[in-house]
């Protein structure tokens, strides 16, 4: 009787998520290398990794990374895996939209800081 709700009135409260909560996936450009680890161990090769070879620095160069939060199961693999650990799950939760493809996030929208810190 004396306890506060637990419900929320979404989208006009703010839910805490819990701690190790999987959410909305940031990246950072800079640290990728185009290995494609993150696309070999996702369970659905999701991430979609473009690159090429740049011949003169003898190395690959990313040139768009996006992942499709449509079709994500936010099972973090990704994350485990990357070895430049430019891929982190933040605590983003609202990702609805109108249009389904507006989930498919490219590196723009990736890189950008969540909302819910
Ligand atoms: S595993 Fe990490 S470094 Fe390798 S392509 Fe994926 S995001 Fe980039
Ligand atoms: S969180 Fe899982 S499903 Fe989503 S892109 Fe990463 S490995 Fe794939």
């Amino acid at each position: 009787m004396n306890r506060k709700p637990i419900t929320i009135h979404y989208p006009y409260g703010e839910m805490v998520p819990s701690e190790r909560f999987r959410g909305r996936i940031h990246f950072e450009f800079d640290k990728c290398i185009a290995c494609e680890v993150c696309v070999r161990v996702c369970p659905i090769n999701l991430p979609v990794v473009d690159w090429e070879y740049k011949a003169s620095m003898k190395k690959k160069q990313l040139k768009s990374y996006s992942i499709d939060f449509g079709v994500c199961i936010f099972c973090g693999n990704c994350v485990e895996y990357c070895p430049t650990n430019c891929l982190s799950m933040t605590e983003e939760y609202a990702l609805s939209v109108y249009d389904r493809h507006e989930l498919n996030f490219d590196h723009m929208a990736l890189g950008r800081m969540p909302t819910v810190s």
